[in-house]
């Protein structure tokens, strides 16, 4: 893959300290250290310059981060487009009139990504936690203009639950919904994640899920060609829909069109390796990063930096050893890992 002088996106991990406790969070164990703000104004404007377009803020939970609107304001005004990605479940009237102000002066900004396993409570909780109250507050943010999109992560757990979900939030098909709804949905698998490793029997798509899968993306797909404003992503690995279109499947981004920086100013390639750094923004620019031997030598392995990372809860700094020897015993490491799960974990 060719070299871009920039990353196409960065993921900016504000914080690692969340109030929830999902069975899948990539972002776990949380160091509890949240991102000093004129730092990440500083990572803003230095992605600006080099010709980044997109940041998604995330974290932990984002919402908690107090300099939030700060570094919202500053990205969408140095023209970037925004994500933000949360739980939802910290949503209040001065957020929701921030977030309005924000719609009104930047056209960029597409609002705020919710994640929402299900619309029964009782689902939803269990993989993810405070369901009735993140309905409620997507509710509020409908009501008063603010743009929503949700998030799913499929499992065993809500695989028949997908439906339900869009025929709840888009407003064309649920006269009760709250004008104009949602039109945005993401659905992704549960990636193999430390958590998720240890979750991993209970949350695991079978067979059946899989056929379930296919009637479900049916069914998105006619809503869709219905309605061109309407989209939906469902999975998109061509593992996981071998009959799907060439087209749909997504190869890998981590290191070559995308990097996340953690709430520590350490480097990843992406959410999926968050332990395996290849870079210190406490010590070098964005750039160096981007230029960086780290980034080049994961590149150079055979391997995806995600399995790399399978199931490490400490941190391995490639900037500090980086040469083959050190990556060859990571990825030995990584190996025995995933033999150990019975090779059941399809990587990323
Ligand atoms: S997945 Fe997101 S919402 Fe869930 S515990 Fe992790 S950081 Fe928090």
């Amino acid at each position: 893959m060719e070299l871009l002088r920039a990353p196409l996106s960065i993921g900016l991990a504000i914080n690692s300290i969340c109030d929830l406790d999902c069975k899948y969070c990539y972002a776990q164990p949380f160091t509890l250290i949240s991102m000093m703000t004129e730092n990440a104004l500083t990572i803003v404007q230095d992605a600006a310059e080099m010709g980044v377009f997109k940041i998604a803020i995330e974290g932990g939970e984002p919402l908690i981060h107090k300099g939030l609107f700060i570094i919202l304001d500053y990205a969408l005004s140095q023209g970037l487009e925004v994500d933000l990605l949360s739980n939802g479940t910290q949503i209040d009237d001065e957020k929701i009139k921030r977030m309005q102000d924000l719609a009104t002066r930047f056209e960029k900004w597409t609002g705020i990504q919710i994640s929402l396993d299900s619309t029964d409570p009782m689902v939803n909780d269990s993989t993810r936690g405070k369901g009735k109250l993140v309905m409620d507050n997507i509710n509020k943010l409908l009501e008063r203009g603010v743009p929503v999109s949700l998030g799913t992560v499929v499992t065993h757990k809500n695989v028949v639950e997908l439906e339900d979900i869009v025929n709840t939030y888009y407003a064309p098909i649920n006269r009760q919904a709250i004008w104009p709804g949602v039109r945005s949905y993401h659905f992704i698998k549960a990636m193999p994640t430390w958590k998720s490793l240890k979750n991993y029997e209970e949350l695991a798509l079978t067979k059946d899920d899989f056929l379930a899968l296919k009637k479900t993306r049916e069914y998105f797909d006619k809503l869709m060609k219905a309605d061109n404003t309407l989209e939906i992503t469902l999975l998109s690995d061509k593992d996981d829909f071998p009959d799907a279109d060439e087209s749909a499947s997504m190869p890998c981004a981590a290191g070559y069109k995308q990097l996340i920086i953690r709430s520590d100013m350490l480097v990843a390639t992406c959410d999926l390796s968050l332990n395996v750094i290849i870079g210190d923004l406490t010590k070098q620019t964005l750039k160096e990063v981007w230029d960086g031997i780290a980034l080049r030598e994961v590149k150079a392995m055979d391997v995806l930096p995600c399995v790399l990372a399978l199931g490490r809860t400490e941190p391995y700094n490639i900037t500090e050893t980086p040469n083959k020897r050190n990556l060859s015993m990571l990825r030995r490491e990584a190996v025995e890992r995933l033999s150990a799960m019975n090779n059941r974990i399809k990587g990323c």
